[in-house]
């Protein structure tokens, strides 16, 4: 089944900006003077002094990433003016409420002034290049714009995921000393009303950095104002011009921080800079997706993920795309938004994560089938391994089985796409990222760090650098050298496991950290959770090691059945023997858990260190849990703990 190769279709390679030849061409390109390849690649955005010098890359010792690092450019400057000649008339945003009934449209010439309006007045308020400026914002437009007009003046952008607590948004301003926080009154989710202004309010108890605090207003609701500290978004903004003077930056200035999910631990404040991200943003969100002028672009993540800073926001931009935000979420106002949504704006391009296509197959076909989504090209995935399970549903029901699936591996550290199909390119393999993009130089290391060659398994590395790399963590250069370059020295060291198999193809089989050893057998959480998912009545499954005497570990699985399935032994006993026949009696489960619910990030990643802990019955320090979803989930699984 996993191995199943589903060739590109000559007419879909015919069209494609890449085809197989063309991207054997640039591999080539790449490896043969790999200055001149980006020297041209950099073109690709707008710089005010170009860069003379291409790389300059040490992983070893205190680690130094340098790209293009004499030019200067503003990445708003790539987004915007240099649209409004050719495309200030396009629509540059699509924005989809969470009510189905609202909507807007955004012009790169609207963009532009509302941009710089913003930009005018953060610099009244005294913000200048350097100064961080915290962003928790619903997913409205004034997120992009907020973004941007913080590129714009040089003021380094962290933006807090909407749904995180006081807390979480207190700790994260915090540590990276924001000057201005910009936020709403409220936001809106499935129907539901967000209180940001007020948890702002409380997180600011605790954060006297913060000297200004913008807030746009969005559902009207009542709001308590500090004055002097608060200012309304469109009284600030009414008589500031619409133009406004990008500040020239230095290729290896910040552009922003942001913090990763924290599905294997605290959060970490990973910094990019701006030259090479604007490049990697760019080369690859056009060249993943085969973006072609006038597409209608569609990625489903939230501005607070990377996901949206480079596949919402910087990357579509600055290939002149016209590219929809949405605000609400898949299930409201019922199971068939995603696709209603694809219709209603005629959508080329989607791309979401393996948790929503999950839950949406828990539902059936009926709700896909219902809307019409004759307009979609490409389809992408992202965020975690997709099990071939939903991976073919996705291609054969929402897809018709016309539009090629990228599988897109990367992460916040990576600021964009690493490994995936072309989708003019690559043959794909249900649940494989299948091969790195040109420039990228993956390689899989034993635990001495030693390359392994051919069909092997074991820690994702990367040889070498590429322009969206991460260059710190914000005030914490050492834990950058300590997190990403102590496990192999002289390599970037990805924290996941991966196999590739002898078509060379990659295959994510979840953290290392996850890694489940069974008498001696190495095995990924991936496959064993692929294997659930395939059964019938599976929806969703989590698997981790516990304690056990013999084996050393033994597996533990959490299973979420389909709708209307009811959890009996005699099916329990049949998921067992599945997954023995479906991999072998090596990953036989041990346990399996019902759960009515997974514990799981606000972006949707399973979380596993937790569930490791309650099936080791290890439930008093279950670390840090403040990126949780839904908290109550945890409780409901300790106490239904098997055995
Ligand atoms: P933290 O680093 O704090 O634990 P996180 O790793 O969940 O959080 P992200 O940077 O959002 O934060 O996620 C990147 C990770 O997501 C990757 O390392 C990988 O484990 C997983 N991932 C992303 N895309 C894919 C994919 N297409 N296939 C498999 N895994 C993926
Ligand atoms: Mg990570």
């Amino acid at each position: 089944m996993a191995d199943e190769l589903i060739a590109v279709k000559p007419e879909i390679a015919a069209r494609a900006r890449i085809d197989a030849a063309k991207r054997e061409a640039m591999v080539a390109a790449e490896a043969r003077d790999p200055d001149a390849f980006w020297r041209t690649e950099m073109n690709r955005i707008a710089w005010m002094t170009a860069p003379t010098k291409i790389k300059a890359v040490d992983f070893t010792g205190d680690v130094s990433i340098k790209w293009f690092e004499d030019g200067v450019l503003n990445a708003s400057v790539s987004c915007l003016d240099r649209h409004l000649a050719t495309r200030g008339d396009q629509v540059a945003i699509i924005w989809e409420g969470d009510d189905p009934n609202t909507d807007a449209k955004v012009t790169y010439r609207e963009l532009h002034a509302r941009v710089c309006q913003l930009a005018n007045a953060m610099r009244r308020l005294g913000i200048s290049k350097g100064d961080r400026v915290c962003i928790y914002l619903p997913m409205i437009v004034e997120a992009a714009v907020a973004m941007l007009a913080c590129a714009r003046v040089g003021a380094i952008h962290s933006i807090v995921f909407g749904g995180f607590s006081p807390d979480s948004l207190a700790s994260r301003i915090q540590d990276s000393d924001c000057a201005m926080l910009i936020t709403a009154d409220e936001g809106r989710r499935g129907g539901r009303k967000v209180p940001l202004k007020a948890n702002a309010d409380e997180a600011l108890l605790s954060c006297p950095s913060i000297r200004s605090v913008i807030v746009a207003k969005n559902t009207g609701g009542a709001v308590d104002m500090m004055a002097g500290r608060d200012h309304w978004w469109d009284a600030i903004t009414a008589g500031e011009g619409t133009t406004c003077e990008p500040e020239p930056m230095n290729a290896e200035d910040p552009l922003f921080i942001l913090y990763t999910s924290g599905s294997t631990g605290k959060p970490k404040g990973v910094l990019h800079t701006t030259g090479g991200y604007m490049v990697w943003a760019s080369f690859t969100h056009e060249n993943v997706f085969d973006y072609r002028d006038g597409e209608i672009y569609w990625c489903t993540a939230d501005v607070g993920w990377v996901t949206g800073h480079t596949y919402i926001v910087y990357g579509p931009l600055a290939n002149g795309a016209t590219t929809l935000m949405f605000e609400g979420v898949p299930s409201w106002p019922d199971n068939g938004r995603f696709w209603q949504v694809c219709a209603k704006h005629k959508v080329n391009i989607f791309y979401t994560a393996p948790t929503a296509i999950r839950a949406l197959m828990r539902d059936g076909e009926a709700p896909v089938k219902k809307h019409d989504r004759s307009s979609i090209r490409i389809l992408g995935s992202v965020g975690e391994p997709i099990n071939p399970e939903a991976w073919l549903w996705y291609y054969r029901v929402v897809g018709d089985s016309r539009c090629p699936i990228v599988d897109t591996w990367w992460q916040t550290e990576t600021g964009g796409i690493l490994i995936s199909p072309l989708p003019g390119a690559v043959a794909q393999k249900p649940g494989s990222a299948t091969l790195p993009l040109p420039g990228v130089k993956p390689a899989i290391v034993d635990s001495e760090g030693k390359i392994l060659e051919g069909a092997t398994e074991g820690n994702l590395v990367l040889l070498d650098s590429w322009p969206g790399q991460m260059r710190t963590i914000y005030g914490d250069h050492a834990r950058f050298g300590q997190t990403y370059f102590s496990t192999f020295p002289g390599m970037y060291f990805t924290g996941d496991g991966a196999r590739r198999d002898a078509d060379g193809y990659y295959w994510i089989t979840g953290r290392v950290d996850d890694v489940i050893n069974v008498a001696g057998h190495r095995m990924g959480t991936a496959e064993v959770e692929s294997a659930l998912v395939a059964h019938p009545a599976v929806a969703e499954a989590a698997v981790v090691g516990m304690p056990h005497d013999i084996k050393g570990q033994g597996i533990y699985a959490y299973v979420t059945l389909k709708a209307g399935i009811d959890p009996t032994e005699v099916l329990r006993k049949e998921l067992v023997a599945w997954v023995r026949k479906e991999i072998g009696p090596i990953a036989t489960p041990d346990a399996i858990q019902w759960a009515p619910g997974l514990p799981k990030t606000r972006s949707g990643k399973i979380m596993r260190r937790i569930l490791r802990k309650i099936a080791a019955n290890e439930t008093e320090g279950l670390g840090d849990t403040s990126t949780l979803a839904d908290p109550g989930v945890v409780q409901e699984l300790i106490e239904n703990k098997v055995g």
